[in-house]
């Protein structure tokens, strides 16, 4: 960790170099957190790329930058975006890249652009700045040593269980983005998945509304029945290792490779009645036999 007297002064150092991509972090949610070497880098780099140009152009104007090239790089267009991005690179020109919130290539494009100029050798360097995931760990008041970044589960519900049956014996704190209107889903999913256990809700951070919710899943899947979430969500899940002995689900389960219906349904051809057997396997989960019925339910 370098001392404050060995850290370099921008006025000692040529700031923005030429063939250089410049991944510049932006706030969250509060204009502050713009880092006065971030503004420098978008005053003085020849190109901008952003996730959304009117969204930047919005910055740019706050800030009082005029007359840049902006160029659109997003998801759906990064791959030709990409190639004219990494000729602008090639040929000299300094780009910065935005996208609409937080650090670039963190569950937002950039991480394709950051491996084509490594592919061929166009230095890239961070501008460093708020990170969302980072922001909801430190203030999660869980286990901060080690940490699994899952960014957002995806929707498409086969891929979305296989994941989670993935990651069920997690042993390190765990970071989840959601957007409010998928939120009661994964809460629910994710109660299912590890049994209930304690979570941290970071919503809006660093905004007005700002809300740090430390509570269990259970107790988050009940207020989520009659609260409508609102706003921006990171989720920080307990690991299995901060869990007392009790409640760690025990090694090598009869029922470690069955899906919860599966589950369900090896109590049943026992002989018991369907609650029964909902009952049954929810203990086994650790999970409420309302939320396993619910699940199976929907299917
Ligand atoms: N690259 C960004 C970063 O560094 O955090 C993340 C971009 S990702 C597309 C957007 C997600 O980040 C949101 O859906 C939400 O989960 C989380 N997020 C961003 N800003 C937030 C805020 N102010 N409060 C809570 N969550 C936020």
């Amino acid at each position: 960790m370098p001392h404050f007297e060995d850290m370099i002064n921008d006025e000692e150092k040529n700031l923005i170099l030429g063939g250089t991509l410049y991944l510049v972090a932006t706030p969250i949610g509060n204009l502050s957190d713009l880092t006065a070497r971030a503004v420098k880098v978008l005053k003085e780099a020849d190109v901008i790329a952003a996730e959304d140009t009117r969204n930047t152009q919005k910055l740019l104007s706050m800030l009082d930058i005029h007359g840049k090239e902006l160029i659109s790089y997003y998801e759906h267009n990064k791959r030709a975006r990409g190639e004219v991005l990494a000729e602008k690179l090639e040929s000299g020109l300094s780009v910065a890249l935005v996208t609409d919130a937080g650090t670039p290539a963190i569950s937002d494009p950039g991480e394709d652009i950051v491996r084509l100029c490594e592919e061929r050798g166009i230095p890239v360097t961070a501008v460093p700045g708020p990170c969302a995931a980072i922001n909801a760990l430190s203030l999660s008041a869980l286990a901060t040593g080690r940490f699994a970044f899952e960014g957002f589960l995806t929707t498409n519900m086969g891929e979305r269980k296989k994941r989670l049956s993935e990651i069920a014996r997690e042993k390190r704190t765990m970071i989840f983005y959601e957007a409010p209107h998928k939120l009661k889903a994964t809460l629910s999913d994710l109660l299912s998945t590890f049994g209930d256990r304690r979570i941290t809700l970071c919503r809006e951070m660093t905004k007005r509304n700002e809300e740090i919710l430390r509570t269990t899943l259970e107790k988050a899947v009940t207020l989520y029945e009659t609260v409508a979430p609102r706003g921006e969500y990171v989720l920080v899940l307990e690991g299995e290792d901060a869990l007392p002995e009790e409640s760690k689900p025990k090694e090598d389960t009869w029922y470690a490779s069955l899906s919860h219906e599966e589950h369900v349904l090896a109590y049943e051809s026992r002989g018991i009645s369907r609650m029964d057997a909902i009952k049954a396997a929810a203990k086994d989960l650790g999970v409420a036999k309302s939320v396993l019925y619910k699940e199976l339910q929907a299917k």
